[in-house]
């Protein structure tokens, strides 16, 4: 049995998830921490979701803060919450040994390089951080790389629930810098093609554009889970690729892979493909 703590363990991942770890069986859900649920039993707390525990693990009392872990005797923790605990969360696990999976949001290319150095050193626990943890997305994210060196025009529209706090969307981001890496590999390929709007009447209709070219789109609705369309065109023809997540449940094969994993994985490993042999 793997012991497992989840951060954000009252959020709509962390109960999610909470209740898949409960259903593994050799997964041990041994704590969970939320400053918004503490002192509540996880039981009671990840109906949110529209999930429910049984059997032990819905005994286990949610903690205010990761002091609360140490205890616990955690092999694993998984952070879903925000860019500002996620930080602190993770280095935490760093300085107490234990092994972090983070599908949290929002953190920066300057907290990967400092998250390389928390967990790149052999004596230290490993992390696998992942902008999406649905096996759906990773495809697809990997399908827009291979598409990208080929067709001439590329631009990315994600579209999520209305409580989303960051945007664009860390797998937007993420996919629009893996389509400029794939076109920079490829020598033959220019650079995308200049904006040619020279009039915007309304700011922001073009979206936020990348340092190598992708403009990025988001869009926020209720009724929308996590859904992405990545939009490429070239001479008369265009090619879509899109993802969606209906489900919370998407995100959970991989997070419990990447939970089963990560104390075999060393060191900081980004996104899923490495785990599923992509
Ligand atoms: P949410 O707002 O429902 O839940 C976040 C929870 O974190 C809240 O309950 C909050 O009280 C808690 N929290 C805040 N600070 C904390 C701390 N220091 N310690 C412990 N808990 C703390 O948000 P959500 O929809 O569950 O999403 C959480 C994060 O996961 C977001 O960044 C979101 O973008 C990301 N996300 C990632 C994936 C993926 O596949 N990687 C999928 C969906 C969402």
């Amino acid at each position: 049995m793997i012991r497992v703590a989840v951060f954000g363990a009252a959020g709509r991942m962390g109960a999610t998830l909470c209740t898949a770890i409960a259903e593994a069986d050799d997964l041990d859900l041994v704590a969970a921490v939320d400053p918004a649920a503490a002192g509540r039993m996880i039981g009671d707390v990840v109906g949110i979701a529209g999930t429910s525990i049984v059997g032990p693990a819905a005994l286990v009392e949610v903690v205010a803060d990761a002091q609360g872990v140490e205890a616990s005797g955690a092999q694993v923790a998984v952070d879903f919450t925000v860019a500002g605990s996620a930080r602190e969360n993770l280095a935490w696990c760093a300085e107490n040994g234990v092994h972090a999976v983070c599908g949290t949001t929002g953190l920066t290319i300057d907290d990967r390089a400092e998250l390389q150095r928390l967990f790149g050193d052999s004596t230290s626990p490993n992390c696998v951080l992942a902008a999406n943890f649905s096996i759906g997305a990773v495809l697809m994210m990997r399908c827009a790389e291979l598409c990208a060196p080929y067709l001439d025009g590329v631009e990315i529209i994600e579209l999520h629930h209305d409580r989303k706090r960051d945007a664009p969307s860390g797998t937007s981001l993420e996919t629009a810098r893996r389509i400029e890496a794939a076109r920079a590999e490829h020598a033959t390929v220019g650079v995308l093609a200049a904006d040619p709007t020279e009039q915007v009447t309304l700011e922001g209709t073009r979206g936020g554009v990348l340092e190598g070219g992708v403009r990025v789109h988001s869009v926020r609705l209720p009724g929308l889970v996590a859904h992405q369309e990545v939009i490429f065109g070239s001479l008369g023809e265009t090619l879509t690729i899109r993802h969606d997540s209906f489900d919370r449940a998407s995100f959970m094969p991989g997070v419990l892979l990447a939970t089963r994993r990560v104390g075999d994985t060393p060191g900081l490993t980004i996104g899923l493909e490495r785990l599923l042999g992509l």
